[in-house]
C-alpha cells in the first residue's frame, strides 16, 4: 500500500516527484493545485471560487479544498494507494484529513518533506514562470508556506510518520532517494 503526502516549499519539487513515483507505483497523483488550476480553466463553480486566491497566492478556504480532497480520495482508482501533492497545506486540514482517513479505515500515510532551502525555490519558481509565480505572489506564497505549513513538520514529526529528502539535488538524484526510502518501508 503506497499512502504518501508530500510537504516542502512552493518549487521544492514535490509535484515533479509524486508524478513520476505515482506512475512507478501505479497510484494516483493528487495534487490539489493541479485541481484547482483545472477548476479554475474549466470555470466550474469551485474554479470561479478559487480563482482570487490561486491567482494571488493566499490559501483556498479550507472547506472547498477539503471537500475536493473528500471526494477524489473515494474514488476507486485510490484503493491501492495515493500521493497526496499540495494537501495538507494548515493544521487544521491534517486533523481534517487524519479523521477522514480514519473513518475510511486507512492508516499509516508516510510524510515525506522534501527540504529546500529559500533562495533556492525562488529562483527555480521564478524560471518556471507559471502565473502565481511572479515575485511578489512567490513571496506571499514563501511567508504563508512557514506561517501556515511549516508547523505539519512537528505534526507529522510527533505521529512518527515524517521523513525528510534533500530537495535540494537533481530530480533524478532526489527520485532515487525517493524510492529507496519508499522500498525500504
Ligand atoms: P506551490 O506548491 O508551488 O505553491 P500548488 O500547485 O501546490 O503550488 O498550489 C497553488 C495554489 O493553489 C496555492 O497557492 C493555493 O492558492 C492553492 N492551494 C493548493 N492546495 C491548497 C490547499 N491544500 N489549501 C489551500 N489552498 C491550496
Amino acid at each position: 500500500m503506497t499512502r504518501i503526502i508530500f510537504l516542502g516549499p512552493p518549487g521544492a519539487g514535490k509535484g515533479t516527484q509524486a508524478k513520476t513515483l505515482a506512475q512507478h507505483w501505479g497510484v494516483p497523483h493528487i495534487s490539489t493545485g493541479d485541481i484547482l488550476r483545472e477548476a479554475i480553466k474549466e470555470q466550474t463553480p469551485l474554479g470561479i471560487k478559487a480563482k482570487s486566491y490561486v491567482d494571488t497566492g493566499q490559501l483556498v478556504p479550507s472547506q472547498l479544498v477539503q471537500d475536493m480532497v473528500s471526494e477524489r480520495l473515494q474514488k476507486a482508482d485510490t484503493s491501492s494507494g495515493w500521493i497526496l501533492d499540495g494537501f495538507p497545506r494548515t493544521v487544521e486540514q491534517a486533523i481534517f484529513l487524519d479523521n477522514l482517513l480514519q473513518e475510511m479505515n486507512q492508516k499509516g500515510a508516510m510524510v515525506i518533506n522534501l527540504d529546500v532551502p529559500d533562495d533556492v525555490v525562488v529562483g527555480r519558481l521564478l524560471s518556471r514562470g507559471r502565473k502565481d509565480d511572479t515575485e511578489e505572489v512567490i513571496r506571499r506564497r514563501l511567508e504563508i508556506y512557514r506561517s501556515e505549513t511549516t508547523p505539519l513538520i512537528d505534526y507529522y514529526g510527533d505521529r512518527k510518520q515524517l521523513v525528510v529528502i534533500n530537495g535540494n539535488q537533481s530530480p533524478s538524484e532526489v527520485n532515487s532517494n525517493l524510492k529507496d526510502l519508499i522500498i525500504s518501508c
